[in-house]
């Protein structure tokens, strides 16, 4: 890694894609500053695991080590776009890697989607984590049915969150006002509906164990729905079909099971969202029975004619995340990312100098925290590839910290976080919770800069 001491970096987004480019750069010598637009560290770790995942969330204390590093800075509270805009980053810095993330949600395109008891699961997911821009949202949960269209982890997690206990949902770090509002609900089937079937559904095998282990609700499915054609069990023979092997294996474990308890998940496949329906809420969703056609790997949901309704009052799109564009950096309006070559940013086919994007927002809102390690080593070592070619005149952090001043932008460093992390943690253990989360920026700069003359006002939610 010639040529990379001294470089100065500056990553912005600080979830696990942000992370990892960071431990790769300061391994290579580099001088590395992370920005974050709120106060709190970790993006989709703090934002997107589900509460009743704590094991996901340990990663967040390979990331504090991480942070640890004397040649790395963070600075909370500072936002690409709002307080230094991305010619600014790239004056200042020899390398900018953009690491924000997919913060928004696909779109179903269908009539009724917007109709109030519709909403995306992301929404939810954040309003439940506690994410400052979700922490207004409000959830009825009055009726007895909810439909989750997906048949992703996300859609999983959001059927769980529904289904437990408040009881077992009171001992993790779910947001008070989530755990109030879940044991007022009425919810008592879920339905998760996905347009293709079994062999195709993008769970992975230990969420889809979950949902058969939960301790109040049964897993009720069709027979008919295990009955794969010719060209599914190919794939479920294929190298490529393993996880979708073990998928319909446990899937077969549900089948015939009794019903007994209270509640229950209603798997259901070849079902393709056609309209959400209601005089003015949503009541019911309807969809397209489908047929899968194509060759193996590629099997599309064709309609078959036939309709069938679902009664709800409360459905979650569970179709996938979705990256924003940021200003003054290219971006691919149709797959939600960053255009790229193994890292470097491509401008209408020419690399952008000294730009550089990993994670979500570089291949598409898939794959699971492990997986940002590989993608962010991949632009590191593209980016120091670059290097050798160029010689550093950055500036780095002193440029970046005028420019914030003269701004009046006090940017949370990693010491004013651990200030919010321990409030979280105390305010949370007097509950019996690992933690109790500030849902405000303002809360979270009152712990930042407890004792401090003054607390910055915040200029976001
Ligand atoms: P996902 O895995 O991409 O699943 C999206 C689902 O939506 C698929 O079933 C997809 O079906 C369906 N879909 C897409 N467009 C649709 C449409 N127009 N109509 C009907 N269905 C549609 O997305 P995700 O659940 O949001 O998860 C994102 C990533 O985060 C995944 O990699 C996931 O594993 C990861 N994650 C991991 C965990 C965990 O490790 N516990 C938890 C949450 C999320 P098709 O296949 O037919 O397109």
């Amino acid at each position: 890694m010639a040529g990379s001491a001294a470089r100065k970096v500056a990553v912005v987004g600080s979830g696990p894609s942000g992370f990892y480019a960071a431990e790769a750069l300061l391994e290579a010598g580099a001088e590395v500053d992370m920005l974050e637009r709120l106060p709190t560290p970790f993006g989709l770790v703090r934002f997107g695991v589900a509460p009743d995942h704590p094991k996901l969330k340990s990663v967040c204390q390979n990331f504090t080590q991480i942070a640890g590093h004397e040649r790395f800075a963070f600075f909370g509270n500072v936002a690409l776009g709002r307080d230094v805009t991305i010619d600014e980053l790239r004056s200042f810095y020899d390398a900018v890697v953009i690491a924000s993330g997919a913060s928004t949600d696909r779109k179903l395109g269908v009539p009724g989607e917007d109709l109030p008891g519709s909403w995306s699961a992301t929404e939810f997911v954040s309003w439940y984590n506690g994410h400052p821009d979700f922490r207004d949202r409000s959830f009825d949960l009055s009726c007895e049915a909810a439909v989750i269209v997906g048949h992703g982890n996300v859609a999983i997690d959001v059927c769980r969150i529904l289904l437990k206990s408040v009881d077992e949902l009171r001992r993790t770090d779910i947001c008070a006002h989530a755990l109030e509002a879940l044991a007022e609900s009425r919810i008592r089937d879920v339905h998760l509906v996905g347009r293709r079937g079994p062999a195709q559904a993008k769970w992975t095998v230990k969420e889809l164990r979950e949902i058969g282990m939960l301790a109040n609700a049964d897993v009720v499915l069709d027979d008919s729905d295990l009955a794969l054609g010719e060209t599914c069990e190919a794939e479920l023979r294929d190298p490529r079909g393993v996880a979708a092997a073990q998928s319909v294996k446990i899937l077969r474990t549900f089948q015939g099971r009794p019903r007994e308890r209270a509640r229950a998940v209603h798997l259901h496949f070849n079902l393709s969202p056609r309209a959400l329906q209601g005089d003015h809420c949503v009541e019911r969703a309807l969809f397209d029975r489908c047929r899968l056609s194509g060759g193996a790997f590629a099997q599309v949901a064709q309609p078959t004619g036939e309709t069938v309704a679902l009664e709800t009052g409360a459905v979650f799109r569970s179709v996938g995340y979705k990256g924003v564009a940021t200003d003054g950096v290219p971006f691919d309006n149709r797959s939600g990312a960053i255009p790229h070559e193994r890292g470097r940013v491509m401008d209408r086919g020419e690399p952008a100098p000294g730009l550089y994007v990993a994670g979500w927002i570089k291949r598409g809102p898939s794959g699971v925290i492990g997986v940002n390690r590989a993608c962010s080593l991949e632009t590191v070592a593209t980016m120091l590839a670059d290097f050798a070619d160029r010689p550093s005149k950055a500036p780095g952090r002193a440029a970046l910290r005028t420019s914030l001043a003269a701004r009046g932008v006090r940017p949370v460093d990693f010491t004013s976080w651990s200030r919010i992390d321990a409030a979280e943690v105390e305010a949370g253990a007097a509950q019996g919770k690992p933690r109790e989360k500030f849902t405000a920026v303002s809360e979270m700069l009152a712990a930042a800069f407890a004792g401090a003359t003054s607390v910055p006002q915040p200029r976001c939610a």
